[in-house]
């Protein structure tokens, strides 16, 4: 078993909205890479969940064991990781998690942050064997 460390590519949830375009766009990563591994047995997805991507993880899930099916991918299991929404100050600099939805630096009380986490759906990594 090899685990392959891709980190590649990143989906934006806020431009791919639907489950179904994101799940379309891991599985044309996923051809590219397979094709390249001669006589390899894809067993496990990796995938890390924006907590800001928009992206519902039953619907992803759904639509890419559809996908996987629909390729002759059987048995495949998908690991999913949520990556919490990160925010920095462009005042002070602060970064972190906020506590409330109030989009203000605990810091400085500016209100000027930068998501910098959180926003999209990254295949992190493949398993094969
Ligand atoms: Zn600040």
């Amino acid at each position: 078993m090899a685990i392959l460390c891709l980190r590649v590519l990143t989906f934006d949830g806020a431009q791919t909205v639907h489950e179904m375009s994101v799940a379309t766009g891991i599985m044309n990563v996923l051809h590219s890479k397979l094709s390249k591994l001669a006589s390899c047995r894809l067993t496990a997805l990796q995938l890390s969940l924006g907590e800001l991507s928009g992206i519902d993880r039953d619907s992803l899930c759904f639509a890419l064991d559809t996908l996987l099916a629909d390729a002759d991918y059987n048995g495949v299991e998908i690991r999913f990781e949520l990556t919490p929404a990160t925010f920095k100050c462009s005042v002070c600099n602060w970064q972190g998690r906020l506590e409330s939805f109030a989009l203000t630096c605990p810091e400085c009380a500016g209100q000027d942050l930068d998501i910098i986490a959180g926003q999209d759906v990254t295949l992190e990594g493949i398993e094969v064997e």
